[in-house]
Formats: structure tokens, sequence, C-alpha cells
């Protein structure tokens, strides 16, 4: 980073990072830049008090987490006023992606019992005379790495399920996005002020890379590709799991029976909510024949009347990383140069910090546009003939978070046949708020889940305890084993498991 101050360019000045606003370049706060001594001192004091935090048990965290859980909602207009103004994004956007990261504090705080708590499972005849049992144990402390575009439901989308598995946590905001970042750490701390159960470390990259090798428990990773390799190959030197939540290139079916206007206007918001910078925005669409016009009819119509700019009355604000806009742009000409034609916007769009909604047909499907996460207001929408030549298209994508499709009668069907970690029916990117649900995607969208019961699960580790009832018949594992025991051993896997489709 250098000292030179540009409209939300994160810069660092006499050790602070200052953040400013993309759209005016307001200063928004300024923060101490964490070195790697920093870093291992946070976490040092996480494991300190990551057992206070499990003396807590279950019942005490899930206390605590709800009072979190109630702050946020009474201060939700204050916390989605500094992310609109640390991101660009409309106030009432970053009010709708808090309230999904409530529900998820909530989710997390009330089913951690009942997902990780002891509990007995069934043995097998062959240890009959042992019981089984299994819990799920904190992993201890947990390095969240996040990304600037969604600052408050993307942590606390794994931060929650992390805490509420009893870990404490090291948080690593965006550079973008360090204002938004330390209100979260704050108001933990005005319900939990006893101990560091969330802490932060503020700056750029190095500041992730450090967490990485610091020796945490677990890092979960929310950012691009490229990064996460980056933290992977950091965390493999040390065996430290990961989780990864990477980028996205999710596609939109349209299907002949859907409800077109329907579809049409849920892809505008999908496409274009956030100016596109969403994980799960819909940046491809595949569009069945005989739908295919009136549909791309009614996107336009709609996405012609939203309104850019950033403030009160606007629905897209500015691209928040201005280094973004290169490739945006870079994605629009290479689709018009290969024969796409922009059937609203265009090159002219691109107005920085702003850009205006971007509709591309007829793009091939080898481009950029296609292939690459786009992350602004853009969307190719393409014919197929059929259903199957849509999921084709689709799954040929190195991406696979999420998608959607619409239509009736094999709509969930072919929700099933999209290769992405999570599918919307008849409407687009619900399942982010669906808390019950786990979240994350396949191939260069990453691995792992938050959200959900696989959520808490992933901050866990399982623990797994058999116990004597009684002698054992068989003597399987001893060495008085006997060539009679040996005999009732062979007798009884014959038995159990000797005739075929029992
Ligand atoms: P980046 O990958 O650039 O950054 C993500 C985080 O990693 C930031 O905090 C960043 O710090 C940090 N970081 C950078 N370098 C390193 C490193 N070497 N080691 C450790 N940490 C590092 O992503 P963006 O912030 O630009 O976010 C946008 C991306 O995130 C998009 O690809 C989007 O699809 C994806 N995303 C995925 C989601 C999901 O759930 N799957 C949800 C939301 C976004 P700094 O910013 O200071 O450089």
């Amino acid at each position: 980073m250098t000292a030179t101050r540009a409209a939300g360019v994160p810069v660092v000045e006499d050790g602070a990072l200052v953040s400013t606003n993309p759209a005016t370049g307001e200063e928004v706060g300024r923060f101490p830049v964490s070195d790697a001594d920093d870093v291992a001192r946070a976490v040092e004091r996480a494991r300190e008090a990551a057992a206070w935090w499990v003396g807590l048990g279950h019942a005490g965290r899930r206390a605590r987490l709800l009072r979190w859980r109630a702050l946020l909602a009474q201060r939700v207009e204050e916390v989605a006023g500094l992310v609109s103004r640390e991101g660009g994004k409309p106030v009432a956007e970053a009010i709708v992606e808090t309230a999904a990261a409530i529900d998820h504090i909530d989710w997390a705080a009330r089913n951690a019992k009942r997902v990780l708590g002891p509990r007995r499972v069934r043995g097998r005849l062959t240890l009959a005379e042992f019981s089984a049992h299994l819990e799920y144990l904190p992993m201890g402390v947990v390095g969240v790495i996040g990304p600037w575009n969604y600052p408050v439901v993307t942590p606390l989308g794994t931060a929650a399920y992390a805490l509420a598995a009893g870990n404490t946590v090291v948080f690593k905001p965006s550079e973008y996005t360090p204002a938004v970042g330390q209100w979260l750490v704050d108001t933990f701390a005005e319900v939990v002020p006893e101990q560091p159960v969330l802490q932060i470390v503020h700056g750029p990259g190095e500041v992730g890379a450090a967490l990485c090798h610091s020796g945490v428990d677990k890092v979960a990773f929310t950012g691009s590709t490229a990064t996460g390799k980056k933290v992977m190959a950091a965390c493999a030197e040390t065996l430290t799991p990961v989780l990864i939540e990477a980028g996205g290139k999710d596609a939109l079916i349209v299907d002949d029976d859907a409800d077109v206007a329907a579809a049409a206007e849920a892809c505008v918001w999908g496409a274009l909510t956030n100016a596109g910078q969403t994980c799960l925005a819909i940046e491809r669409v595949y569009a069945v024949a005989p739908v295919y016009d009136t549909f791309v009819a009614e996107v336009v119509r709609r996405a012609s009347a939203l309104k850019v700019g950033y403030g009160d009355g606007f629905d897209i604000g500015p691209i928040t990383m201005p280094k973004q806009i290169d490739i945006i742009r870079r994605h629009i000409d290479d689709a018009l140069a290969r024969g796409g034609r922009a059937v609203l916007g265009g090159r002219e769009a691109v107005e920085p910090p702003f850009v205006k909604p971007t509709i591309l047909v007829d793009v091939p499907e080898d481009s950029a546009a296609i292939r690459e996460e786009t992350f602004g207001p853009t969307l190719t929408i393409s014919k197929v003939a059929d259903v199957d030549e849509a999921v084709r298209l689709a799954n040929a994508s190195s991406y696979g978070l999420g998608g959607a499709v619409f239509g009736k009668r094999r709509a969930v069907a072919t929700a099933r046949r999209l290769r992405t970690g999570m599918a919307s029916v008849n409407s687009v990117i619900t399942f982010i708020g669906m808390s019950s649900l786990p979240f994350g995607g396949v191939g260069n969208s990453g691995f792992g889940r938050t959200h959900g019961d696989d959520g808490l699960r992933e901050f866990s580790r399982s623990k797994a305890i058999t116990t004597r009832r009684g002698p054992s018949a068989l003597k399987a594992m001893t060495f008085e084993r006997t060539p009679a025991h040996v005999a009732r051993i062979v007798k009884a896997v014959k038995l159990m498991y000797g005739r075929s489709g029992r």
C-alpha cells in the first residue's frame, strides 16, 4: 500500500490503516496495523480465553451469544450505515445482510448443544460388550479471515458458528472494511467483557498470512480463490485445517414452464445487488429458447430502471475496490470483441467508481465474462435448446458455489443436477439466509461447510469413546485369544455378513 489517498483505497498512515468511502473519499476510520508479533500475542490471549469460554458450557455461551444477537438487532441501522459508508452499498442492502448475520448468531447459539453435545450412539453386534459415545469438542482458537463485500455476514457466518462450538476467534477483516470489523468485535466485547473471546487484527494481506502461521487450530477463510490457495499453502506447513469459502460464477436456469416475470425480477436482483460484488451473484443465465426473448426483454426493462449512485434513493452503489473496475471492463470488452452484444450498458457503462448494469447476450462460452468471476453489475444471458444443455453449460465452470432454477415440473430435479454446494428453486441466493442449511462450494469455490449442523461441526473435533460393559465373548482384541475364539469369530462373521443382499 502507498501513502497516496484515493477514494476507497486503503492506506497506512503513521502505522494506522485508514479506510475511506469508495464514492466520496470520506475517511471512515483508522486502526492500528498489526504485525506478526501482535498476531501471535492475540492468538496467545485467545488460547488463554478459550479455557474460560469452554468452561461456560453450551448454556453459558448460548446466553452470551443471544445477548450479542440482541445488541446487533437493536443497533442494526447503526452498523448498516457504517457498512454503507465504508463499502458503498445502499443502506437497505446492508440491513438485509445484517439481518441474515443476526439470524446465524441466533441459530448457532440455539443449536450448538443439540448438534455437538454428548450422545450415545448404537454399537455393533461384533462389539456387543461395549457402549459407544460421541461428542464434538472445540478445536481451540479459530482464525477468521474475511472479505470486504459482505463484511458482516461473511465473518459472522463463520465466527458465530466457531464461537457457539466453544472456540475463541481471532478475526482479520479485509483492509477495505476494518471499521465494520472493529464494530463487530467491540459490540461482542460489550456483552462478553470478561475475556478476549473475539479479537481483531488489522492490516493488509500479510496480516492474514501471519494468522495462518500463528498456530491457530483452524483457519476459516472467505475470499478469492487465488488467496484461498495461498492460505491453504501456508496452513499446509503446520497441517492447520482450513475452511475455504471462495469465489463463484453462479448460473440461473430458466426452464420453459417458468414464471418468466418472476425469474427476471429475481435475476436482476441476484445479478446486480451490491453492484454484483457478491460471491453468490447470478453472473450467467441459461434460458431455454421458448422463453428466451421474453426473459431478456423483462430483465432489460427492470435493470434499466435501477438508479446507480451513492446514498439515499440509489439501488446500485460504487465498485468498492477500485482495481476491480479494470476486470469488469476487460470482461465487457472481451465479450463484445468476440461477438457478444450489450442489450443494456456496455463499455460506456463503466464510469468509475460506478458501473451501470450491463446485460450481455450471444457471448461465447469460452469468454472471460462466462468463465471468470466478474464481480460487477454485469450478466450474460445465453439461449439454450433445453434444460439438459442449460445444466451442461452451467456445470462447465471451475466454480461451483450456488445456482438457481426457475421452472415447475422438473425444477427441483434440475437444481439437484447443478454441480454446486447450494441451489435455490424459484428464487436466488436464499440459501445464504437459511441458517439451518450448510453453506459452501465445490471446485474453485472451495470446500468445507459453514452454517447449519455441518457448520457447527466444521469448528469441532469429534471425540469417540467406547466403554466396556462386560467381558468379551469373542476375545478378538487380546492375546488371550485361542484357536477356539478365532473359530467363533469366523463363524460370527459368516453368520452376520456372509449372505449377500441382507
Ligand atoms: P481476497 O482474497 O482479496 O481477500 C480476502 C481476505 O484475505 C482479506 O481479508 C485479505 O486481506 C486476506 N488476504 C490477502 N492475502 C492474504 C494472504 N496471503 N494470506 C491470508 N490472507 C490474505 O478477497 P476479497 O476481499 O477481494 O473478496 C472478494 C472475493 O471473496 C470474491 O472472490 C468473492 O467471490 C469471495 N467471497 C466468497 C464468499 C463465500 O462465501 N464463498 C463470500 C463473499 C466473498 P486484505 O483485504 O487486507 O488484502
